[in-house]
């Protein structure tokens, strides 16, 4: 058993108790990997094929951000795009095919502190040399009526995702940061006319980023206003805005709707046990290494800037190599 530097009381009893078993009864695995995104299992694939017998928790939500959208057109290999629960389904089945273990649980607690690090379900506790950190974020959205009904019909939080099938059409993005500024100037590429929508009297953006949107002509703002409800049969075609300077509430007729109010990383876990940035997102050196040796982060959970499916696929990739040298210098493979 492994030098125990600090853990919680629970833990080092347990630990203990390991020590005093026979070291061939204490199973430690090479890796474990939190999250079934593209993250997740692209991480999965690679550390089979390198003979890691992974083991994987899913997480409440098999496949992750994927599957509670509709198609999804920029993920390359599928000429003509795929539904997004397709694609995770055949990722999934491919993880599987390779000899990933895949178990349907969330970690509900990880003790970094020990080590080997120690993970926990509801039904089992884990212990391994490394771990893979693949929990995703969650996009923020409004909670107003028709915002679930029609996700994916004209409702999206996602620009780069589903800007190119808004053509010539009228659109609202919600948000008053860079990354609303940032949603409405890509739109502007496809759309007729991009209102930005921002509850406050001025925007938090950089003043570089405002200027873009004040410059650009398709681009118009209404401060003061909120979003009310999302109007629509099959497809959004108006909302109810509420002027909160005048106290007056309108219908407007609008294509679509771009949440960009920001999003949540899936890191509650590894709060005073690695280092999170100020919106709680994992930091990560040299792409993938956390600020604890043995720990690796991949996909949106340490990414608050380009959060796509194919750049989290390629992160999982490089997560699951860069464990698999960690575990080679250590000698414990
Ligand atoms: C509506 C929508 C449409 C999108 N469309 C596109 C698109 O067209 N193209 C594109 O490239 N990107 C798109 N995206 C973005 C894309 O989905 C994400 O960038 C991508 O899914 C991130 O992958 P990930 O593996 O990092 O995390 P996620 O997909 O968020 O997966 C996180 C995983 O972690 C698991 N998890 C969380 N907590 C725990 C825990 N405690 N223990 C174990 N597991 C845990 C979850 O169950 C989940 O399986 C879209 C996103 C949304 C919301």
């Amino acid at each position: 058993m492994k030098l125990i530097i600090a853990c919680t009381t629970e833990n080092l009893i347990y630990v203990i108790y390991l020590n005093y078993m026979n070291k061939t009864d204490v199973k430690i695995e090479n890796t474990i990997i939190l999250g079934s995104g593209p993250a997740g299992l692209t991480a999965g694939i690679y550390a089979a094929r390198s003979n890691l017998e992974p083991i994987l928790l899913t997480g409440s939500t098999p496949g992750g951000q994927l599957t509670i959208t509709t198609e999804v057109e920029n993920f390359p290999g599928f000429e003509n795009g795929i539904m997004g629960p397709v694609l995770m389904d055949i990722m999934q089945k491919q993880a599987i095919n390779v000899g990933v273990n895949i178990i349907n649980e969330s970690a509900i607690e990880v003790d970094l502190k020990t080590y080997p690090f120690i993970v926990k379900t509801q039904n089992q506790t884990f212990l391994t040399n490394s771990l893979i950190i693949a929990t995703g974020a969650s996009a923020k959205f409004l909670g107003i009526d028709g915002e679930n009904r029609l996700m994916g019909k004209g409702v999206s939080g996602c620009a780069t995702c589903d800007g190119a099938f808004f053509r010539e059409k009228n659109l609202i993005v919600v948000g008053g940061g860079d990354s609303a500024m940032e949603e409405a100037l890509f739109l502007t590429k496809f759309a007729s006319s991009v209102t930005i929508v921002h509850r406050k009297d001025s925007f938090r953006a950089s003043s570089i980023m405002q200027e873009r949107a004040f410059k650009n002509e398709k681009i118009k703002i209404l401060f003061n206003s909120e979003i009310k409800k999302i109007n629509g049969e099959n497809k959004v075609e108006s909302v109810i805005i509420f002027d909160n300077k005048h106290n007056k509430e309108y219908t407007m007729p609008i294509d679509g709707v771009f949440i960009a109010i920001g999003h949540t990383p899936n890191t509650k876990l590894f709060v005073n046990q690695l280092d999170l940035d100020e919106m709680n997102f994992i930091k990560v050196q040299n792409i993938t290494n956390t600020s604890k040796e043995g720990v690796f982060a991949a996909g949106d959970v340490s990414d608050p800037k380009y959060k796509q499916a194919i750049s989290s696929a390629g992160i999982g990739c490089i997560a699951a190599i860069d464990t698999m040298h960690y575990l080679e210098d250590k000698n414990l493979l």
